[in-house]
């Protein structure tokens, strides 16, 4: 009976243990300290990440039009939302939709600017130094 009880309160230990981050809550202000990021930012950034992925995918011809189109209306009315919430959160007041059109704007140009193999034609990101396809050496010298 003693060595029961005794393993009980090991166990009861071990979760409490456990549960302590959750209860206190640590979690949250762990993350905020680490990358000094609000929740809404990372959100937006995020967003426009995923943005850019699409648009470069589609560039190197890995999504056809149907699916880019739709991925991007998508992306793109998260990435407002989180621009607005955002926004918001910093306490400035309303946003243009042009904000964001700039934004992918610049990611695009920056992509169409980007490095395209000799080897396969794949257009790679600005600075690259090997093309994402096929592994092969790009000069930046190749494109302009
Ligand atoms: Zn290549």
């Amino acid at each position: 009976m003693t060595i029961f009880i005794g393993a009980s309160l090991v166990a009861l230990a071990v979760v409490l243990f456990i549960l302590q981050p959750v209860v206190k809550g640590l979690h949250a202000s762990l993350e905020r300290d680490e990358f000094e990021l609000t929740d809404t930012e990372a959100r937006k950034r995020v967003a426009l990440l995923a943005l850019r992925d699409v648009e470069y995918d589609y560039l190197a011809n890995k999504l056809d039009e149907q699916d880019y189109r739709s991925l991007k209306a998508e992306l793109t009315a998260e990435a407002l939302a989180a621009l607005e919430a955002d926004e918001q959160a910093r306490g400035a007041s309303g946003i243009e939709e042009d904000d964001l059109e700039a934004e992918i704007a610049r990611i695009r140009a920056g992509l169409r600017q980007g490095c395209v193999c000799d080897a396969c034609g794949f257009s790679n990101e600005v600075g690259s130094q090997f093309c994402s396809a096929c592994g092969q050496a790009v000069t930046a010298e190749a494109v302009r």
